[in-house]
Parts: C-alpha cells; structure tokens; sequence
C-alpha cells in the first residue's frame, strides 16, 4: 500500500512538472511573439515629495497583456525575459518609450519631471548598455537629467568593479542612479560611499504597516540616516496609508511612491 502511494504521488509529481515546464515553454514563446510585435505598454506611478505632496517624477512600470493569458505581471515575465535574452530589446524598447513620454510631458510644461526606468541586472551588464542609453537620449531628445535608472543592490553587487566603473559613465552622460529595493539585498554596507548613486529607494517591505512602534522604525531610521549622511535622496516605496505617510514626513524622508498618491496607469490617463 505505502509503495503504491509513493508511485501515485510521483506520477502527480511528474505530470505536476510536466504542466509546469509546459508552461513556462509557452510562456517564453508568447513573450517572443510579444517582443518581436512591442505589445506591451508602460505605466506611469507619480512620486511625490512628502513635504507638500508635490509630484516630482514618474515611475515606469512595463505592462504585458497577452489575449489569451491576460496580463501577466513583471515579476513573472522579466525573469524569463532575462533567461530567454529577450531583455535586451525589451528593456531597450523601455527605455526608448519611457524616454519619449518623458519629452512629451516636457512640451506639455513639465519641464522638470523626472522619469524613472528599471533595468534588469543582464541588461545593465551588456558591454554596449551605456551606449543605448546615450543614443535613446540623443534620439529622443529627453534631456539626461531628467531620466533616472533604477538598479537593484543585487544588481550592483554581482560585478562591485565592472558595476560602479558602468555607473560612472552613466553619471557622465547626467543620468541619475537609484538603488531599487534598498534593504532586501545584500550589499555591504562599506561599499554604498563608493557607488556613484543619487538615490536610495526604501523597499516596501520596510514601509508596510510602519509606525513609531512597529519594528521597521529603526530600519527606516537608519536608511535615511545613510542617505542624509552620504548625501542622497530618499524615496519610500509602497506609501499605502496617511500613518505611513506621517511617520515617514516625521522621519524627514524626501519623496514617497504609493497607492496612497496614484497606481501606475497609462500616459493617457496620467494627470499632474
Ligand atoms: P519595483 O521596481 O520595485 O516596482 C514597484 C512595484 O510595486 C510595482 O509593481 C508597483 O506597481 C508596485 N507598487 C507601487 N506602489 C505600491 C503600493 O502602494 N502597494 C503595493 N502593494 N504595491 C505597490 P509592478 O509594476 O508589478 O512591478 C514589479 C517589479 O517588476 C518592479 O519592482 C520591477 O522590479 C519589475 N519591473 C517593472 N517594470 C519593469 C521594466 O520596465 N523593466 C525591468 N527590468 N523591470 C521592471
Ligand atoms: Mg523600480
Ligand atoms: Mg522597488
Ligand atoms: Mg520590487
């Protein structure tokens, strides 16, 4: 009876990884398909400052909705999209519209608002990455300041050398470097003086359910202790609540990012 069993869980095991390899073949061929057809679209989620609720920027978040999938989110796809090498004409493709929009908004009296692009770790680290970046600014017309690039600690910490050598000559073009997700990697901490970034992103995690009790407070605290003392920018992620929102403006942290301001939503539906 016991061996009996062992075989019939297997044989829900192997039809199980079956269903799973199936998936995530298909997958990877309707993301081809999509990259080669540039069906995906990019949303915009406003940043404030938390002083006076002023929008200062935008984030742009990539959007995939396949016909018979639906949409399919970014934590799903782009890794895939990093297995596949689809990255790069994805990412490219990103960089190109998010960089469009943003001379858009330009013409339209937004002068001064900053629009950030996320770039995944193989597109960050192909020899040719700043190159694309300097042509799609020189053929967009958007000025480099105004574009900011959203690495991740993991991202930065895979290749230290290579990683702040690369961000350098980003820095020479006058784009600005934030550091995505600060807090739930694992960079040492002796290494942030050294990295030639403008920004530090507070992850979520650390945000959610925060107040002068909650455990996170020091965590927080001792974020924008570092980036007050390295002289860099603050932005909170995932502002869900006012409590949020308050013991954040009392821990003195710049900018903010969340459902509490605005979702992503397409440019056509962005109102500043
Ligand atoms: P991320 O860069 O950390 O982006 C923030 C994510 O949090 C977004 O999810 C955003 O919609 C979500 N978010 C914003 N405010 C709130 C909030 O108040 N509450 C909650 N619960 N969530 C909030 P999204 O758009 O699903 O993107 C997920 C991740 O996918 C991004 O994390 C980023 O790592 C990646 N990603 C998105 N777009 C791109 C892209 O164009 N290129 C690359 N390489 N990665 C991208
Ligand atoms: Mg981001
Ligand atoms: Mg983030
Ligand atoms: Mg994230």
């Amino acid at each position: 009876y016991h061996a009996k069993t062992r075989k019939t869980n297997f044989a829900v095991f192997r039809s199980e990884m079956n269903r799973r390899a199936y998936e995530r073949f298909q997958l990877s061929s309707f993301l081809r398909q999509a990259a080669e057809h540039n069906s995906f679209e990019l949303h915009y989620q406003p940043q404030v400052r938390l002083s006076d609720g002023l929008q200062t920027g935008v984030e742009a978040l990539v959007r995939w909705h396949h016909h018979e999938l639906g949409p399919v989110s970014p934590e799903r796809f782009i890794p895939m999209a990093e297995e596949t090498g689809l990255i790069e004409s994805i990412g490219t493709w990103v960089l190109g519209e998010a960089c469009r929009q943003g001379v858009v908004w330009q013409s339209q009296g937004h002068p001064r608002l900053r629009v950030a692009v996320n770039v995944s770790a193989l597109q960050f680290e192909r020899k040719n990455f700043v190159e694309t970046v300097a042509r799609c600014l020189q053929e967009t017309g958007f000025p480099a300041e105004q574009l900011e690039l959203e690495l991740t600690e993991r991202v930065v910490m895979r290749q230290v050398e290579e990683s702040v050598w690369r961000m350098r000559q980003l820095r020479d073009l006058g784009v600005w470097i934030s550091v995505d997700d600060f807090g739930t990697g694992y960079s040492s901490l002796s290494y942030l003086p050294r990295l030639p970034i403008n920004i530090l992103k507070i992850d979520r995690s650390f945000v959610s359910g925060l107040s002068e009790t909650s455990p996170t407070y020091p965590v927080v605290q001792a974020i924008l202790g570092l980036a007050r003392s390295l002289n860099l920018e603050a932005i909170a992620e995932g502002i869900e609540t006012t409590d949020e929102l308050r013991v954040l403006r009392q821990l003195g942290c710049d900018l903010g990012q969340g459902h509490l301001f605005g979702r992503a939503q397409p440019a056509s539906s962005t109102q500043f």
